[in-house]
């Protein structure tokens, strides 16, 4: 394990701190918002604030190429017409990225990383990384970067989708932390980020349930505390595929915020709300959320747009 000491403290800014719930919403700018996103956004507030948590907008934009023009804009004025207000400043992931290399830079030196030179095309479609740079003892310089995995079974146990294992030598194999052409990984900037703001939970798609074993892996490199997690069901189209960016999902209109709300809200298995203003009826869903009551599951029923 690794100290902790030459890193930034948790960001933390003024007012009151919860000692037992932080938790977020982390979109990142590749999309513009749709009701998919509502959903989580919804339910990351509800389960924060039913457990007098702070509640955290986090953008996550290290992926530069795939920002979406005009998606973050979005993002915003979403928030703002929902009335959601993240209880710290809201921070962008792509003004941290020397963070995430002194993060990179303490994994190098415990020889808990190391330089790939492989292609795409190389890899071809074996999704298994066989680990064939591990002992070439690459310079770093221009090259990909991997952390290193062990044949043990991670697990844990999600508050919704119970029990998740991988065995991450035998299921991914050593993955990427920060991409040949400079782009730091998502799987890195969500560890040290969910460090450094002291989150405690984690409340979002199912789509990303595959993630954690990842991320609970480089956590534990690092020596960062545990976090609950809580993996919703996705929102389907008509053709059964997940709303993205991708299939086309209509992008929230902020004009309907009520009644998009009272939607999100019941597509969450949570009883109706009165149509009011959007912090009214948030106010309400917190005081009646349940998460019983949340559709079981990785997928939800009913089909939306
Ligand atoms: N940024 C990710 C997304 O928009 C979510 C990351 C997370 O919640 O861990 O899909």
């Amino acid at each position: 394990m690794l100290s902790n000491s030459s890193l930034a403290p948790p960001l933390k800014k003024g007012g009151k701190v919860a000692e037992h719930y932080a938790g977020r919403f982390a979109p990142s700018p590749t999309g513009p918002l749709h009701f998919g996103s509502l959903i989580t956004a919804v339910a990351s507030y509800c389960d924060a604030k039913a457990h007098q948590g702070q509640w955290i907008v986090r953008i996550e934009d290290t992926d530069i190429p795939r920002i979406y023009p005009n998606s973050e804009e979005h993002i915003l004025k979403c928030l703002d017409a929902f009335e959601f207000e993240s209880d710290v400043e809201i921070i962008y992931q792509r003004q941290r990225l020397d963070l995430y290399e002194s993060v990179l830079e303490q994994l190098k030196q415990n020889n808990l990383v190391y330089a790939c030179e492989c292609t795409r095309k190389m890899l071809g479609s074996n999704h298994i990384y066989a680990g064939t740079c591990r002992e070439k003892h690459l310079d770093f310089q221009n090259q990909a970067i991997r952390i290193k995995v062990s044949a043990q079974n991670i697990c844990f146990n999600d508050r919704l989708q119970g029990q998740h294992c991988s065995n991450l030598q035998h299921d991914l194999g050593d993955f990427v932390l920060k991409r040949r052409d400079g782009i730091i990984n998502y799987q890195l900037a969500v560890v040290v980020d969910d460090y450094l703001q002291g989150m405690t939970h984690v409340v979002r798609g199912a789509d990303l349930l595959d993630n954690t074993e990842r991320q609970i892996w480089l956590g534990q490199c690092l020596g960062y505390p545990k976090l609950e997690y809580m993996h919703l069901p996705l929102a389907m189209n008509d053709q059964g595929q997940k709303l993205s960016k991708q299939n086309l999902a209509h992008a929230i209109d902020t004009q309907h915020a009520p009644e998009l709300l009272l939607q999100a809200i019941t597509a969450l298995g949570q009883p109706p709300v009165d149509l009011d203003q959007p912090h009214q009826m948030l106010a309400q869903a917190v005081a009646q959320w349940d998460i019983q009551k949340i559709p079981k599951g990785t997928e939800l029923n009913a089909i939306f747009v």
